[in-house]
């Protein structure tokens, strides 16, 4: 664990990254960058995965990382609307990894490529002290149609597309040294991304968009920075996955927690117009929960009229080495 957390280290760290310039048109701050090739749009989203961190090898399978890798930057991708086309992978392997879990890892992608129609075009691969897998995923989307964070706008609506809480549910159910629920594992080890709902989205006007990877709370805090503005949620309205409330409950902590805070969900969340945000949502499966205000930063509201500020609620990898 380090003094600093992880949005703190990427604050420090953008000065080094070019922000604008001829070619860029989202540079770094959104969940994909977008550059201009010939008469397209191309999106680049990079993940890192780390043994103990951000897997265990007794809750996953080398497949099931393989296919995370993928999937996980496949879900960036819908996150800006675009379609997923190529990816590139970096492995680092310690020396006592055999090579039948390597090719399983590949095997993993490979599934992952195939289920949302990309291609695994290169890579490389180096000896190193712990296990950690880095995949680059590049999408297409059509010129100046990449959806930001940053466009957001008192009165529009929330759209949540997926469900909250599974994966954390079923981590926390390990961690107590309880056997995970195998559906809520499921949802850790093999996570879908959510592609034709986000070209949906997009299509229909969605004015923000960002997938769930922190915490519902820490994501849409994202939206409402880039765009300068408030929400407030409906906690009855959140999508929580099946299961999240009677795994909460064993474990004496309250569904919120896993269903807010939880991360690593890779549902969506967009904020549309409000004359297109119910049809929108029944068409992608998925729900209004809130509506964007002129504030600052995401609160809900629970049933009984009581607040929570949402703003920070989420898993800060850096700070929270010990949820895995
Ligand atoms: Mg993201």
């Amino acid at each position: 664990m380090t003094a600093e957390g992880e949005f703190d280290l990427i604050a420090r760290l953008a000065p080094f990254l070019t922000g604008s310039g001829e070619g860029l048109v989202i540079g770094a701050g959104d969940d994909a960058a977008v550059i201009r090739v010939g008469d397209r749009d191309v999106c680049l989203a990079v993940d890192v995965l780390v043994d103990g961190v951000h897997f265990r090898r007794d809750l996953s399978s080398f497949a099931d990382v393989g296919w995370k890798a993928v999937a996980v930057n496949c879900s960036d991708i819908a996150a800006m609307g675009a379609t997923p086309t190529a990816a590139v992978v970096g492995l680092c392997r310690p020396d006592d990894l055999p090579a039948a879990d390597v090719e399983a890892l590949y095997a993993g992608m490979d599934e992952a490529c195939r289920r949302y129609g990309l291609r695994l075009v290169g890579g490389d691969t180096v000896r190193a002290a712990a296990l950690a897998l880095s995949v680059t995923v590049l999408g297409d989307v059509d010129p100046d149609r990449a959806v930001r964070r940053s466009g957001a706008r008192p009165g529009d609506r929330i759209v949540v597309v997926g469900t909250l809480g599974a994966a954390a549910a079923a981590l926390a159910q390990a961690v107590r040294g309880a056997e995970p629920d195998r559906d809520l594992l499921a949802a850790h080890r093999r996570p879908e991304a959510l592609v034709e709902a986000g070209g949906a989205l997009a299509a229909a006007g969605a004015t923000a968009m960002i997938d769930v990877s922190d915490g519902f709370g820490a994501d849409l805090a994202h939206i409402c920075d880039a765009s300068g503005v408030g929400a407030t949620v409906d906690a009855d309205a959140l999508p929580a996955a099946a299961g999240v409330a009677g795994a909460a409950s064993a474990l004496g902590r309250d569904p919120l927690d896993f269903v807010v805070a939880g991360g690593d969900d890779y549902a969506l969340v967009a904020t549309l117009p409000a004359g297109v945000a119910d049809t929108t949502a029944a068409a992608v499966g998925g729900v209004v929960v809130g509506e964007i205000t002129a504030g600052s930063g995401p609160v809900l509201v629970a049933a009984d009229g009581t607040t929570t500020d949402l703003t920070g609620r989420g898993w800060d990898h850096y700070r929270a080495g010990d949820r895995t």
